[in-house]
């Protein structure tokens, strides 16, 4: 196994010991020590334990509903910075509190909307909510993406909770079949993890994107071996990891999050194939807050409501560092198998390109919020206005065609799960690191330089030029400047703002950057095919 340690000594300490600072072992030792005391200690967890917790319930109290998630949030102890200092609560911090709702919301539609976002499953058998479902049929795929479209049209951003589950559907069919080859009962354990986090209704995040370092170079041809997630020990219990995951979309507001490579690997890279749930507070985790553009407004600013563009909701971003985290067996869903890395990789971009349907759900709100902004100034029945919002409406819903195609289209796995269609996927992402752009270009055309221009909410506020602002600022008849003034800022904010990394850049790079795509479409495009179709019809036959 290449540089990892045997730990296994260390094992020998009891499980939920006392004794640990006594014992005169180096840090990394000690660290894995501490941490791979039981999962469901009340000392290597943020929660009180009860009796009958199983290791993934670990204190959280079932969540019915979106007061109870976001109680769960709280007293987590993340070892968090942001802008240069620890954050003791995050919940109290403004900069994290769209953030947050925007997560709530994926509860809020649950609790509203039962039939689109809620599931009954055969592995838990209770109600929970769609984003830990494993899909059962083509209509369970299909009703992800109308989930998706409504949440994104709700919250004008990102609201988070896909990764995780499209994780959690890729995981299931590749342990089924990491199982089936090599003997080993990886399935039983992420069943047994997927039952709880259904019957909890938890949030479970998911950690792909490796840094990475010189892109030319695979984790084995690095100078730092830790720019790749891997295990650096063992115990008899479990496993230790060490590094990193960056980009990483709502961690903070996950219960857990489930680890996987990221890329193919080589024989001499198998302790980079490791597939493993971990706590989102587990100890020797420490995140680093993602800045956003306009993130300062949200920070010493929020009470000027109207700046923010949207004041409710916006997406989340850290990097992650696993300064070596232990996790137990119980966790681990792939530890080796470097065979099974490209399948599972697959399988997550086939459901996660096709969830960037959420990204029609914002270019609605886009849309409206330009065609808004024509109403405001006057303008809305020229003609070449009313082209641009069918333009608008035109890449949107080839952004959601694909999506919803590549869903109907959906296969089952032998392990009885329906995986969406590679090529519909594929295309509408690829769809998707274009058309926002130029949705947000024509919004931009429509809202006018005040976009860019428009003063300070403190000056509409001020006596001298509150008034002036007033006289000058006003649009069509019956239209006030304070409406004028929050549709620019939402646009602003979609476009060039906060919610940018939502609407524009995630689309680029987020399940893959555009190239990533285009080389799945030319595997699957079968031009050899496509010239006998076209040989037949001109009637060559030689
Ligand atoms: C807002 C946002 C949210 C995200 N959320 C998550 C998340 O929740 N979980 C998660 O796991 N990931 C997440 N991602 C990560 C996302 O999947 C990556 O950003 C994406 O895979 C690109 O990786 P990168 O950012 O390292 O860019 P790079 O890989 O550095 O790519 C940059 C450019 O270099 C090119 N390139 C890269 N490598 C090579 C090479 N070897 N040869 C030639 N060209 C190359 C690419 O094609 C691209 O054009 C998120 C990303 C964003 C922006
Ligand atoms: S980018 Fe879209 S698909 Fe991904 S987590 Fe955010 S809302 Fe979900």
């Amino acid at each position: 196994m290449g540089d990892i340690e045997d730990l296994s000594a260390t094992s020998d300490a009891p499980c939920c010991s006392s004794g640990v600072d006594a014992v005169p072992l180096p840090a990394q030792a000690r660290n894995i020590l501490i941490s791979s005391q039981c999962a469901a200690t009340p000392e290597a967890a943020s929660f009180q334990v009860r009796s009958w917790d199983t290791p993934t319930t670990r204190g959280l109290k079932p969540i019915r509903n979106a007061a109870d998630f976001r109680a769960s949030l709280r007293g987590r102890n993340y070892n968090l910075y942001n802008m240069g200092e620890k954050a003791t609560e995050f919940c109290d911090m403004p900069i994290f509190a769209a953030g947050i709702n925007a997560m709530v919301a994926t509860y809020e539609i649950g609790d509203e909307q039962p039939e689109t976002a809620m599931a009954s499953s055969k592995i838990s058998g209770v109600q929970h909510s769609r984003f830990s479902h494993i899909t059962e049929s083509v209509a369970d795929v299909v009703a992800q993406n109308t989930m998706q479209r409504k949440l994104g049209q709700r919250t004008g951003t990102c609201f988070q909770r896909c990764v995780g589950m499209d994780a959690l559907n890729a995981s299931f069919s590749t342990t089924y079949d990491i199982d089936k080859k090599m003997g080993t009962n990886y399935h039983e354990r992420f069943l047994a993890f997927v039952k709880d986090v259904q019957t909890q209704n938890l949030v479970v995040g998911g950690a792909m994107t490796d840094p990475k370092g010189n892109r030319d170079k695979g984790p084995a041809g690095q100078e730092d071996p830790d720019m790749f997630v891997r295990v650096v020990g063992r115990t008899d219990k479990g496993v230790v990891i060490r590094g990193c995951k960056v980009h990483q979309t709502g961690t903070l507001n996950s219960h857990w999050m489930l680890v996987m490579p990221g890329q193919r690997l080589s024989p001499q890279e198998s302790e980079y194939a490791i597939l493993a749930a971990l706590p989102t507070d587990a100890p020797g985790i420490t995140y680093i807050h993602g800045r956003q553009p306009g993130d300062l407004r949200a920070h010493f600013e929020s009470e000027n409501e109207i700046d923010l563009g949207n004041a409710k909701f916006a997406g989340q971003e850290v990097v992650i560092v696993f300064d070596d985290v232990f996790c137990a067996f119980s966790h681990v869903f792939m530890d080796g198998e470097i065979d099974f890395v490209s399948p599972l990789v697959e399988r997550f971009t086939n459901y996660h390109r096709r969830s960037y349907i959420c990204k029609a759900g914002l270019g609605d709100v886009l849309l409206g919020a330009a065609a808004t902004m024509a109403e405001y100034n006057g303008a809305a029945k020229a003609s070449h206005v009313k082209d641009k919002l069918v333009e608008m409406a035109y890449l949107n819903e080839n952004i959601a065609g694909t999506a919803l195609a590549a869903s109907h289209l959906s296969k089952q796995e032998p392990a009885g799960n329906f995986v969406p269609d590679a090529m519909f996927a594929n295309v509408c992402k690829h769809n998707v690191t274009r058309f926002p752009y130029l949705t947000a270009r024509i919004a931009q055309d429509l809202a006018g330089g005040l976009l860019v221009t428009l003063p300070h909410d403190r000056d509409f506020n001020h006596p001298v030029t509150g008034p002036l602002l007033e006289k000058y600022l006003k649009g069509a008849p019956g239209t006030t400047v304070e409406n004028r003034r929050r549709m620019l800022r939402l646009i602003e904010n979609m476009t060039m703002g906060r919610n940018c990394v939502g609407y524009m850049a995630e689309s680029m790079h987020g399940a893959g950057s555009p190239q990533a795509q285009r080389v799945i479409i030319q595997r699957l495009m079968e031009p050899k095919v496509k010239m006998g179709f076209a040989k037949a019809i001109a009637g060559i036959t030689k």
